[in-house]
């Protein structure tokens, strides 16, 4: 990816070095998420009309009734991960692609699923554009995860669900780590799941307002 977003110019530069800087003042310490922050273009990522706000810490509406994260909020999911090189991820709600590029340059290999057909087409052409090659994309229902390609050491869910989804649950592998917004429609609780043997334990972390996550273990519609 590197050498394709140098060869494209990669624009505005000190934009994502000024976003990268304010998410470390709001809190966010993992240099190597916030390495990954500066070094990717979300203007890519966003409708060509509301590119000028890319850089905002705030989210963006991206087409079929559906958002770009809040950057902290990626940064904060990421930051809970503690991806390391070697890690394959499954990210449950592609959306834009950008998480999926960020995650592309912490892990080993992101498998991500997006139920929308718009969304899936679009975020598979940015990630083309930038030569992210260490992603596989796939057009369905992601609350039933990717069994093909299980166990994952970490599992990222990019929309709010009302319980956390069990066949999920059951392809983190052992050491595995798990991010989902658990809640009410409106507003979610970013929960980290971590598997040790057989047991997971939860913790709860920052209040957030995700889109629905819409399928056979999210809602009904
Ligand atoms: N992280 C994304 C980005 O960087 O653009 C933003 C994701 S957006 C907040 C949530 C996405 O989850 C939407 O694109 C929505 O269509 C998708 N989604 C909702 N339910 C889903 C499901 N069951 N399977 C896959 N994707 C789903």
């Amino acid at each position: 990816m590197e050498d394709s977003v140098a060869r494209a110019g990669l624009p505005l530069g000190g934009a994502r070095r000024r976003l990268a800087e304010e998410l470390r003042r709001k809190g966010i310490n993992d240099s190597a998420v916030l390495a990954a922050i500066e070094a990717t273009p979300r203007h890519f990522f966003v409708p060509s009309g509301v590119a000028h706000r890319a850089y905002e810490d705030s989210p963006i509406p991206i087409g079929s009734g559906q958002t770009i994260s809040q950057p902290f909020v990626h940064a904060r999911s990421l930051e809970l991960l503690r991806l390391s090189e070697s890690d394959r991820v499954l990210e449950v709600g592609t959306g834009s692609g950008y998480q999926t590029a960020l995650l592309a340059r912490l892990a080993r290999h992101v498998y991500s699923i997006e139920r929308v057909p718009a969304l899936h087409e679009g975020a598979a052409a940015a990630l083309r554009s930038l030569g992210v090659g260490n992603v596989t994309l796939e057009c369905s229902d992601g609350t039933a995860g990717w069994p093909e390609h299980a166990p994952f050491d970490a599992i990222v869910v990019s929309a709010g669900a009302p319980d956390i989804p069990a066949p999920l649950v059951e392809q983190m592998a052992a050491g595995g780590r798990m991010v989902v917004p658990v809640g009410a429609r409106g507003e979610q609780t970013i929960a980290l799941l971590e598997r040790t043997g057989n047991r997971i334990v939860r913790r709860d972390f920052d209040a957030v307002r995700f889109v629905p996550l819409i399928g056979e273990h999210g809602w009904a519609q």
